[in-house]
């Protein structure tokens, strides 16, 4: 069976800050501001994951009351997630995400923010999928004071092999029941 996640994010902008996205520092005068690097990406991800899991949300396995996860960079959050999830016998099949920033340009950088995506999630990285938008230069996005994040993940649970052991024991104990009934069978005296 596979299950479905869903992530959103928000940060705001503001100079002084580095932009990271995915990962990768991007060069512009803003960056999200945040406890950890403010990565709208990853953080968005890591939700969806959290999500397709049952695990709860980012906020809850990472606080940002939390001293430990000050300035972290937020592929931190994704390989833990995936050690949640691969823990619980699930497995990360396919990312995909929507940046919403006005500038800068993403579309050159997707490739090194796949790469770095996909080696958080243990993954390769055809299994992720990023996209850009603009917000058309309406609201806070539009007017580049913020920046937004959507993903969606798809997870697939493994078929366990404590399950396929108790299955195969249920059928070895079936056949030796039938061999037990078959033997205690009166025999017929010569
Ligand atoms: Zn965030």
């Amino acid at each position: 069976m596979t299950r479905t996640g869903v992530g959103y994010d928000l940060h705001r902008l503001a100079e002084g800050r580095k932009l990271i996205i995915g990962g990768i520092e991007l060069p512009f005068e803003k960056g999200p501001v945040g406890h950890s690097d403010g990565d709208v990406l990853s953080h968005c991800i890591c939700d969806a994951l959290l999500g397709a899991g049952g695990l709860g949300d980012i906020g809850s396995h990472f606080p940002d009351t939390d001293p430990e996860w000050k300035g972290v960079s937020s592929l931190i959050f994704l390989e833990h997630t995936r050690k949640l999830l691969n823990a619980r016998g699930l497995f990360i099949v396919y990312v995909d995400a929507v940046v919403v920033t006005e500038k800068p340009k993403l579309g050159p950088h997707f490739p090194a923010m796949r790469a770095a995506l996909a080696r958080a999630l243990g993954i390769p990285l055809e299994r992720i999928n990023l996209k850009a938008k603009t917000n058309e230069g309406v609201d806070a996005i539009g007017r580049g004071e913020a920046l937004a994040a959507y993903a969606v993940a798809t997870i697939g649970e493994a078929i366990k092999p404590a399950a396929n052991a108790r299955e195969r024991i249920r059928q070895i104990e079936k056949k030796a029941q039938r061999k037990l009934r078959s033997s205690s069978r009166p025999r017929k005296r010569p």
